[in-house]
Protein backbone atom coordinates (compact mmCIF):
# COMPACT_ATOMS: atom_id res chain seq x y z
CA UNK A 1 0.00 0.00 0.00
CA UNK A 2 1.13 3.41 -0.61
CA UNK A 3 1.20 6.22 1.52
CA UNK A 4 3.08 8.40 -0.29
CA UNK A 5 0.18 11.82 -0.85
CA UNK A 6 -0.85 10.86 3.16
CA UNK A 7 2.54 11.18 4.37
CA UNK A 8 2.59 14.95 2.37
CA UNK A 9 -0.15 15.84 3.93
CA UNK A 10 0.80 15.20 7.07
CA UNK A 11 4.17 16.77 6.98
CA UNK A 12 1.85 20.03 6.10
CA UNK A 13 -0.66 19.42 8.64
CA UNK A 14 2.22 19.44 10.97
CA UNK A 15 3.47 23.42 9.87
CA UNK A 16 -0.33 24.58 10.16
CA UNK A 17 -2.02 22.25 13.20
CA UNK A 18 0.26 21.06 16.49
CA UNK A 19 1.01 17.31 16.13
CA UNK A 20 -0.89 17.76 12.75
CA UNK A 21 -4.06 16.81 14.20
CA UNK A 22 -7.39 18.39 15.61
CA UNK A 23 -8.03 15.71 17.99
CA UNK A 24 -4.88 13.92 20.07
CA UNK A 25 -6.29 9.77 19.54
CA UNK A 26 -6.06 10.52 16.00
CA UNK A 27 -2.66 10.64 15.60
CA UNK A 28 -0.65 7.65 14.71
CA UNK A 29 1.94 7.87 17.52
CA UNK A 30 0.68 5.09 19.63
CA UNK A 31 1.37 2.93 16.70
CA UNK A 32 4.55 4.06 15.34
CA UNK A 33 3.03 5.85 12.03
CA UNK A 34 1.32 9.15 11.16
CA UNK A 35 -2.24 9.36 10.36
CA UNK A 36 -3.90 8.49 6.86
CA UNK A 37 -6.11 11.10 5.68
CA UNK A 38 -9.54 10.29 4.57
CA UNK A 39 -10.68 11.67 0.72
CA UNK A 40 -14.31 10.38 1.36
CA UNK A 41 -16.27 7.15 3.43
CA UNK A 42 -19.24 5.59 2.42
CA UNK A 43 -21.09 2.45 4.51
CA UNK A 44 -18.82 0.81 6.38
CA UNK A 45 -15.72 2.10 3.90
CA UNK A 46 -13.21 4.61 3.52
CA UNK A 47 -10.92 5.97 0.70
CA UNK A 48 -7.82 7.63 1.90
CA UNK A 49 -5.84 10.27 -0.36
CA UNK A 50 -3.54 7.76 -1.63
CA UNK A 51 -7.04 5.94 -2.82
CA UNK A 52 -6.54 2.96 -0.48
CA UNK A 53 -10.01 1.54 0.69
CA UNK A 54 -10.53 0.47 3.99
CA UNK A 55 -13.07 -1.34 5.88
CA UNK A 56 -13.47 0.86 9.41
CA UNK A 57 -14.26 -0.29 12.48
CA UNK A 58 -13.74 3.60 14.27
CA UNK A 59 -16.47 5.15 12.88
CA UNK A 60 -15.52 8.65 13.73
CA UNK A 61 -15.46 7.24 17.01
CA UNK A 62 -18.85 6.12 17.41
CA UNK A 63 -21.32 8.15 15.69
CA UNK A 64 -21.57 5.91 12.26
CA UNK A 65 -23.65 3.20 13.83
CA UNK A 66 -25.71 3.84 10.67
CA UNK A 67 -22.55 4.15 8.25
CA UNK A 68 -20.47 6.83 6.58
CA UNK A 69 -22.72 8.95 4.61
CA UNK A 70 -25.95 6.78 4.88
CA UNK A 71 -28.44 7.86 1.78
CA UNK A 72 -31.56 9.10 4.57
CA UNK A 73 -29.03 11.22 6.74
CA UNK A 74 -27.32 13.15 3.42
CA UNK A 75 -30.94 14.09 2.10
CA UNK A 76 -31.72 15.33 5.89
CA UNK A 77 -28.93 17.24 5.90
CA UNK A 78 -29.64 18.37 2.49
CA UNK A 79 -32.96 19.43 2.64
CA UNK A 80 -31.83 21.47 6.15
CA UNK A 81 -28.90 22.94 4.85
CA UNK A 82 -30.80 24.62 2.22
CA UNK A 83 -33.08 26.34 4.71
CA UNK A 84 -30.12 27.91 6.58
CA UNK A 85 -28.01 26.16 9.18
CA UNK A 86 -28.55 28.57 12.18
CA UNK A 87 -30.91 30.91 13.34
CA UNK A 88 -30.15 31.16 17.12
CA UNK A 89 -33.79 31.27 17.56
CA UNK A 90 -35.73 28.33 18.41
CA UNK A 91 -36.98 25.72 15.68
CA UNK A 92 -39.33 22.52 15.60
CA UNK A 93 -36.64 20.36 14.91
CA UNK A 94 -35.30 20.94 18.85
CA UNK A 95 -38.76 19.74 19.92
CA UNK A 96 -38.71 16.45 18.15
CA UNK A 97 -35.08 15.76 19.01
CA UNK A 98 -35.84 16.35 22.57
CA UNK A 99 -39.04 14.33 22.34
CA UNK A 100 -37.50 11.12 20.93
CA UNK A 101 -34.49 11.36 23.38
CA UNK A 102 -37.24 11.23 25.93
CA UNK A 103 -39.12 8.72 24.47
CA UNK A 104 -36.11 6.42 23.62
CA UNK A 105 -33.62 6.90 27.27
CA UNK A 106 -36.07 5.53 30.15
CA UNK A 107 -34.55 8.21 32.93
CA UNK A 108 -34.66 11.33 30.47
CA UNK A 109 -38.46 13.64 31.29
CA UNK A 110 -36.26 16.73 30.05
CA UNK A 111 -33.19 16.95 27.69
CA UNK A 112 -30.83 20.22 27.03
CA UNK A 113 -28.88 20.10 23.34
CA UNK A 114 -24.94 21.42 23.59
CA UNK A 115 -22.48 20.96 20.60
CA UNK A 116 -20.28 17.76 21.98
CA UNK A 117 -19.43 15.52 24.79
CA UNK A 118 -17.06 17.72 26.55
CA UNK A 119 -20.02 20.32 26.93
CA UNK A 120 -22.56 17.74 27.91
CA UNK A 121 -20.67 16.34 31.23
CA UNK A 122 -19.43 20.02 31.69
CA UNK A 123 -22.86 20.89 32.05
CA UNK A 124 -23.98 18.13 33.95
CA UNK A 125 -21.41 18.29 36.73
CA UNK A 126 -22.54 22.29 37.05
CA UNK A 127 -25.79 21.01 37.02
CA UNK A 128 -25.65 18.34 39.78
CA UNK A 129 -23.53 20.72 42.22
CA UNK A 130 -25.99 23.87 41.23
CA UNK A 131 -28.60 21.08 41.91
CA UNK A 132 -26.90 19.89 45.40
CA UNK A 133 -25.38 22.74 46.67
CA UNK A 134 -22.30 20.59 47.04
CA UNK A 135 -18.31 20.69 45.74
CA UNK A 136 -17.34 16.92 45.43
CA UNK A 137 -17.79 14.73 42.05
CA UNK A 138 -16.44 11.37 42.03
CA UNK A 139 -15.06 10.00 38.89
CA UNK A 140 -13.34 6.27 37.97
CA UNK A 141 -9.87 5.84 36.42
CA UNK A 142 -9.84 5.17 33.11
CA UNK A 143 -13.34 6.61 32.03
CA UNK A 144 -13.05 9.25 30.19
CA UNK A 145 -15.76 12.31 30.35
CA UNK A 146 -14.13 15.23 27.35
CA UNK A 147 -11.71 17.15 28.23
CA UNK A 148 -12.96 20.36 30.80
CA UNK A 149 -10.91 21.03 33.13
CA UNK A 150 -12.69 19.53 36.53
CA UNK A 151 -12.71 15.45 34.66
CA UNK A 152 -9.32 15.63 33.31
CA UNK A 153 -8.11 13.15 36.41
CA UNK A 154 -7.05 9.91 35.64
CA UNK A 155 -8.93 10.21 32.03
CA UNK A 156 -9.13 7.44 29.58
CA UNK A 157 -8.93 7.74 25.71
CA UNK A 158 -5.57 9.97 24.33
CA UNK A 159 -4.47 10.71 27.87
CA UNK A 160 -4.54 6.81 28.25
CA UNK A 161 -2.80 6.20 24.83
CA UNK A 162 -0.42 8.79 25.49
CA UNK A 163 -0.12 7.99 29.63
CA UNK A 164 -0.90 11.54 31.01
CA UNK A 165 -2.23 11.56 34.03
CA UNK A 166 -3.25 14.72 34.21
CA UNK A 167 -2.57 17.46 32.23
CA UNK A 168 -1.00 20.90 32.70
CA UNK A 169 -3.32 23.85 32.44
CA UNK A 170 -5.05 22.39 35.32
CA UNK A 171 -4.60 23.73 38.34
CA UNK A 172 -4.72 21.82 41.72
CA UNK A 173 -7.40 23.75 43.32
CA UNK A 174 -9.79 22.73 40.72
CA UNK A 175 -9.21 18.80 40.19
CA UNK A 176 -9.08 19.25 44.11
CA UNK A 177 -12.93 18.41 43.94
CA UNK A 178 -12.70 15.57 41.81
CA UNK A 179 -12.43 12.33 43.59
CA UNK A 180 -10.84 9.45 41.57
CA UNK A 181 -11.73 5.80 42.10
CA UNK A 182 -10.65 2.24 40.64
CA UNK A 183 -13.65 1.24 38.42
CA UNK A 184 -15.22 -2.32 39.76
CA UNK A 185 -14.03 -1.77 42.71
CA UNK A 186 -17.28 -1.78 45.41
CA UNK A 187 -15.08 -1.99 48.56
CA UNK A 188 -12.92 0.84 47.67
CA UNK A 189 -16.35 3.24 46.76
CA UNK A 190 -17.76 2.67 50.00
CA UNK A 191 -14.68 3.95 51.92
CA UNK A 192 -14.49 6.96 49.59
CA UNK A 193 -18.24 7.52 50.14
CA UNK A 194 -17.97 6.63 53.49
CA UNK A 195 -15.20 9.40 54.29
CA UNK A 196 -16.72 12.46 51.75
CA UNK A 197 -20.06 11.11 50.61
CA UNK A 198 -22.03 13.54 52.40
CA UNK A 199 -19.89 16.28 50.17
CA UNK A 200 -20.38 14.76 46.93
CA UNK A 201 -22.23 16.43 44.27
CA UNK A 202 -22.25 13.56 41.85
CA UNK A 203 -21.25 10.13 40.79
CA UNK A 204 -20.33 10.14 37.01
CA UNK A 205 -19.66 7.07 34.78
CA UNK A 206 -19.45 5.49 31.73
CA UNK A 207 -21.66 2.31 32.44
CA UNK A 208 -19.97 0.72 30.41
CA UNK A 209 -16.41 2.36 30.03
CA UNK A 210 -15.22 2.44 26.36
CA UNK A 211 -12.48 4.70 26.33
CA UNK A 212 -9.64 2.55 28.25
CA UNK A 213 -10.84 -0.21 25.76
CA UNK A 214 -13.92 -1.70 26.31
CA UNK A 215 -14.53 -3.10 29.90
CA UNK A 216 -17.70 -4.71 31.54
CA UNK A 217 -19.32 -3.57 34.89
CA UNK A 218 -19.16 -6.40 37.16
CA UNK A 219 -22.60 -7.70 38.06
CA UNK A 220 -24.80 -5.39 40.14
CA UNK A 221 -22.12 -2.93 40.31
CA UNK A 222 -24.20 -0.52 38.52
CA UNK A 223 -26.96 -1.03 41.04
CA UNK A 224 -24.71 -0.70 43.32
CA UNK A 225 -23.81 2.81 42.46
CA UNK A 226 -27.45 3.62 42.48
CA UNK A 227 -27.72 2.80 45.72
CA UNK A 228 -24.73 4.41 47.02
CA UNK A 229 -25.84 7.66 45.36
CA UNK A 230 -29.43 7.38 46.79
CA UNK A 231 -27.54 6.38 50.64
CA UNK A 232 -25.76 9.72 50.35
CA UNK A 233 -27.78 12.25 48.59
CA UNK A 234 -25.83 12.22 45.70
CA UNK A 235 -26.90 12.12 42.41
CA UNK A 236 -25.85 9.51 39.63
CA UNK A 237 -24.32 10.34 36.07
CA UNK A 238 -24.44 8.15 33.13
CA UNK A 239 -22.00 9.40 30.64
CA UNK A 240 -23.61 7.41 27.69
CA UNK A 241 -21.89 9.73 25.27
CA UNK A 242 -20.46 6.54 23.83
CA UNK A 243 -23.48 3.50 24.90
CA UNK A 244 -26.32 5.69 23.90
CA UNK A 245 -28.30 4.44 21.18
CA UNK A 246 -25.27 2.04 20.99
CA UNK A 247 -25.99 -1.17 23.50
CA UNK A 248 -29.74 -0.23 22.66
CA UNK A 249 -32.03 2.34 21.70
CA UNK A 250 -32.41 3.66 25.43
CA UNK A 251 -28.41 3.01 26.54
CA UNK A 252 -26.85 0.99 28.83
CA UNK A 253 -29.45 2.05 31.45
CA UNK A 254 -32.34 0.51 29.51
CA UNK A 255 -29.92 -2.60 28.78
CA UNK A 256 -28.54 -2.93 32.43
CA UNK A 257 -32.24 -1.64 34.27
CA UNK A 258 -30.52 1.35 36.28
CA UNK A 259 -31.77 4.85 36.29
CA UNK A 260 -29.41 7.32 36.65
CA UNK A 261 -30.43 11.04 37.78
CA UNK A 262 -28.98 12.64 34.70
CA UNK A 263 -27.30 11.42 31.38
CA UNK A 264 -24.86 12.69 29.07
CA UNK A 265 -25.46 11.92 25.79
CA UNK A 266 -23.32 13.15 22.13
CA UNK A 267 -21.61 11.18 18.74
CA UNK A 268 -24.64 8.77 17.64
CA UNK A 269 -27.30 11.44 18.59
CA UNK A 270 -25.66 13.91 16.09
CA UNK A 271 -25.56 11.66 13.30
CA UNK A 272 -21.76 12.40 12.47
CA UNK A 273 -22.33 16.14 13.49
CA UNK A 274 -20.58 17.82 16.28
CA UNK A 275 -23.54 17.36 18.87
CA UNK A 276 -24.01 16.60 22.57
CA UNK A 277 -26.91 16.86 25.06
CA UNK A 278 -27.71 16.15 28.83
CA UNK A 279 -31.09 14.98 30.44
CA UNK A 280 -32.89 13.86 33.17
CA UNK A 281 -35.51 13.76 35.79
CA UNK A 282 -37.74 17.28 35.12
CA UNK A 283 -37.46 18.04 38.77
CA UNK A 284 -33.22 18.46 37.90
CA UNK A 285 -33.62 19.71 34.30
CA UNK A 286 -35.81 22.88 35.74
CA UNK A 287 -32.68 24.08 37.73
CA UNK A 288 -30.92 24.87 34.41
CA UNK A 289 -31.45 28.54 33.41
CA UNK A 290 -33.82 30.35 32.14
CA UNK A 291 -36.28 27.59 34.09
CA UNK A 292 -34.21 28.23 36.70
CA UNK A 293 -30.72 29.63 37.97
CA UNK A 294 -27.90 27.17 36.69
CA UNK A 295 -26.05 28.41 33.75
CA UNK A 296 -25.77 27.03 30.53
CA UNK A 297 -25.95 28.30 27.30
CA UNK A 298 -25.18 28.02 23.62
CA UNK A 299 -24.87 29.78 20.20
CA UNK A 300 -25.23 26.80 17.78
CA UNK A 301 -26.59 24.36 19.89
CA UNK A 302 -30.03 23.06 18.55
CA UNK A 303 -28.66 24.06 15.02
CA UNK A 304 -30.61 22.42 12.48
CA UNK A 305 -27.90 20.62 10.49
CA UNK A 306 -26.98 18.82 13.70
CA UNK A 307 -31.03 18.09 14.70
CA UNK A 308 -31.22 16.72 10.49
CA UNK A 309 -28.83 14.47 11.12
CA UNK A 310 -29.17 13.09 14.31
CA UNK A 311 -33.15 12.68 13.86
CA UNK A 312 -32.20 10.94 10.76
CA UNK A 313 -29.66 8.32 12.34
CA UNK A 314 -32.37 7.99 15.54
CA UNK A 315 -34.81 7.30 12.82
CA UNK A 316 -33.34 4.44 10.76
CA UNK A 317 -32.24 3.24 14.52
CA UNK A 318 -35.97 2.58 15.14
CA UNK A 319 -36.36 0.19 12.52
CA UNK A 320 -37.07 -3.20 13.73
CA UNK A 321 -34.42 -5.88 14.03
CA UNK A 322 -31.39 -3.11 14.45
CA UNK A 323 -29.80 -4.20 17.80
CA UNK A 324 -30.71 -7.92 16.73
CA UNK A 325 -28.47 -7.54 13.86
CA UNK A 326 -25.65 -5.25 15.32
CA UNK A 327 -25.22 -7.75 17.76
CA UNK A 328 -25.15 -10.71 15.14
CA UNK A 329 -22.37 -8.94 13.25
CA UNK A 330 -20.39 -8.05 16.11
CA UNK A 331 -20.57 -11.35 17.71
CA UNK A 332 -19.71 -13.06 14.63
CA UNK A 333 -16.90 -10.72 14.14
CA UNK A 334 -15.29 -11.16 17.60
CA UNK A 335 -15.86 -14.98 17.66
CA UNK A 336 -13.52 -14.90 14.16
CA UNK A 337 -10.73 -12.16 15.60
CA UNK A 338 -10.60 -14.51 18.77
CA UNK A 339 -10.79 -18.03 16.67
CA UNK A 340 -7.52 -16.29 14.37
CA UNK A 341 -5.82 -14.78 17.68
CA UNK A 342 -5.79 -18.27 19.44
CA UNK A 343 -4.61 -20.26 16.37
CA UNK A 344 -1.50 -17.47 15.93
CA UNK A 345 -1.28 -18.48 19.92
CA UNK A 346 -1.27 -14.67 21.11
CA UNK A 347 -3.13 -13.84 24.30
CA UNK A 348 -5.93 -11.65 23.81
CA UNK A 349 -8.53 -10.32 26.52
CA UNK A 350 -11.83 -10.09 24.80
CA UNK A 351 -14.43 -7.93 26.36
CA UNK A 352 -17.46 -7.28 24.06
CA UNK A 353 -21.48 -5.95 24.99
CA UNK A 354 -23.46 -5.49 21.94
CA UNK A 355 -21.24 -3.73 18.87
CA UNK A 356 -18.64 -2.69 20.79
CA UNK A 357 -15.81 -4.37 21.75
CA UNK A 358 -11.63 -4.35 22.27
CA UNK A 359 -9.12 -7.29 22.15
CA UNK A 360 -6.35 -6.36 24.61
CA UNK A 361 -3.22 -7.85 24.02
CA UNK A 362 -3.14 -8.88 27.42
CA UNK A 363 -3.09 -12.58 29.03
CA UNK A 364 -5.01 -11.72 31.99
CA UNK A 365 -8.53 -10.48 31.92
CA UNK A 366 -9.14 -6.19 31.62
CA UNK A 367 -11.90 -5.38 34.06
CA UNK A 368 -10.71 -1.58 35.00
CA UNK A 369 -7.86 0.62 34.25
CA UNK A 370 -5.01 -0.91 35.94
CA UNK A 371 -5.62 -4.36 34.35
CA UNK A 372 -6.07 -2.42 30.86
CA UNK A 373 -2.27 -0.67 31.03
CA UNK A 374 -1.04 -4.79 31.68
CA UNK A 375 -1.47 -4.93 27.62
CA UNK A 376 1.19 -5.12 24.99
CA UNK A 377 1.00 -2.01 23.28
CA UNK A 378 3.88 -2.81 21.39
CA UNK A 379 2.34 -6.04 19.84
CA UNK A 380 -1.03 -3.83 19.41
CA UNK A 381 1.06 -1.46 17.20
CA UNK A 382 2.08 -4.06 15.12
CA UNK A 383 -1.24 -5.34 14.55
CA UNK A 384 -2.91 -2.07 13.71
CA UNK A 385 -0.42 -1.39 11.09
CA UNK A 386 -0.53 -4.76 9.72
CA UNK A 387 -4.52 -4.66 9.57
CA UNK A 388 -3.84 -1.04 8.08
CA UNK A 389 -1.54 -2.60 5.59
CA UNK A 390 -4.50 -5.37 4.24
CA UNK A 391 -7.30 -2.61 4.08
CA UNK A 392 -8.66 -3.25 8.01
CA UNK A 393 -8.72 0.68 9.98
CA UNK A 394 -9.05 -0.33 13.71
CA UNK A 395 -8.44 2.67 16.11
CA UNK A 396 -4.75 3.86 16.40
CA UNK A 397 -4.57 2.75 20.32
CA UNK A 398 -5.19 -0.06 22.48
CA UNK A 399 -7.20 1.61 24.65
CA UNK A 400 -10.39 2.24 22.56
CA UNK A 401 -13.19 0.39 20.86
CA UNK A 402 -13.53 -1.26 18.07
CA UNK A 403 -17.55 -0.71 16.42
CA UNK A 404 -19.52 -2.70 14.28
CA UNK A 405 -22.03 -0.78 12.58
CA UNK A 406 -24.89 -1.29 10.18
CA UNK A 407 -23.24 -1.08 7.19
CA UNK A 408 -20.91 -3.67 7.97
CA UNK A 409 -21.60 -6.89 5.61
CA UNK A 410 -20.43 -10.49 6.12
CA UNK A 411 -18.23 -10.41 3.14
CA UNK A 412 -16.28 -7.46 5.20
CA UNK A 413 -16.43 -8.97 8.25
CA UNK A 414 -14.90 -12.12 6.80
CA UNK A 415 -12.26 -10.29 5.18
CA UNK A 416 -11.19 -8.53 8.46
CA UNK A 417 -10.95 -12.28 10.23
CA UNK A 418 -8.48 -13.18 7.55
CA UNK A 419 -6.58 -10.34 7.64
CA UNK A 420 -6.42 -10.69 11.30
CA UNK A 421 -5.44 -14.60 11.24
CA UNK A 422 -2.80 -12.77 9.38
CA UNK A 423 -1.67 -9.99 11.42
CA UNK A 424 -2.13 -11.81 14.87
CA UNK A 425 0.71 -14.39 13.81
CA UNK A 426 3.22 -10.78 12.82
CA UNK A 427 2.04 -9.17 15.94
CA UNK A 428 3.33 -12.09 17.40
CA UNK A 429 6.61 -12.62 15.95
CA UNK A 430 7.55 -9.09 16.84
CA UNK A 431 6.70 -9.37 20.37
CA UNK A 432 8.61 -12.65 20.69
CA UNK A 433 11.38 -10.58 19.11
CA UNK A 434 11.22 -7.86 21.87
CA UNK A 435 10.06 -5.44 18.91
C1 LIG B 1 -16.29 11.03 23.31
C2 LIG B 1 -16.69 11.07 24.72
C3 LIG B 1 -16.87 12.27 25.40
C4 LIG B 1 -16.50 13.61 24.79
O1 LIG B 1 -17.26 13.91 23.68
P1 LIG B 1 -16.69 15.00 22.63
O2 LIG B 1 -17.80 15.16 21.66
O3 LIG B 1 -15.44 14.40 22.06
O4 LIG B 1 -16.40 16.23 23.41
C5 LIG B 1 -17.38 12.24 26.68
N1 LIG B 1 -17.69 11.08 27.27
C6 LIG B 1 -17.51 9.89 26.66
C7 LIG B 1 -17.90 8.64 27.36
C8 LIG B 1 -16.99 9.85 25.37
O5 LIG B 1 -16.78 8.67 24.79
Amino acid sequence: MNWDRCKNLYDEACRWIPGGVNSPVRSGRAVGMSPIFVREASGCTIVDEDGNRYIDYVGSWGPMIVGHSHPKVVEALRDAAARGTSYGIPTEAEIRMARKVAELVPSIEMVRMVNSGTEATMSAIRLARGYTGRKKIVKFNGCYHGHADSLLVQSGSGLATFGIPGSPGVPDEIVLHTVPAPFNDLGELQNIMGRIGEEVAAIIVEPVPANMGVVLPKLGYLKSLRSLCDRYGALLIFDEVITGFRLSRGGAQELFGIMPDLTTLGKIIGGGLPVGAFGGKREIMMHLSPAGNVYQAGTLSGNPLAMSAGLATLGILEERGVYEELEEKAAYLAKGMADAAARAGVAVAWNRIGSMGSGFFSAEPVFDFASALKSDTGAYAVFFREMLARGVYFAPSQFEAFFVGLAHRKEDLDRTIDAASEAFVLAKESSARGA
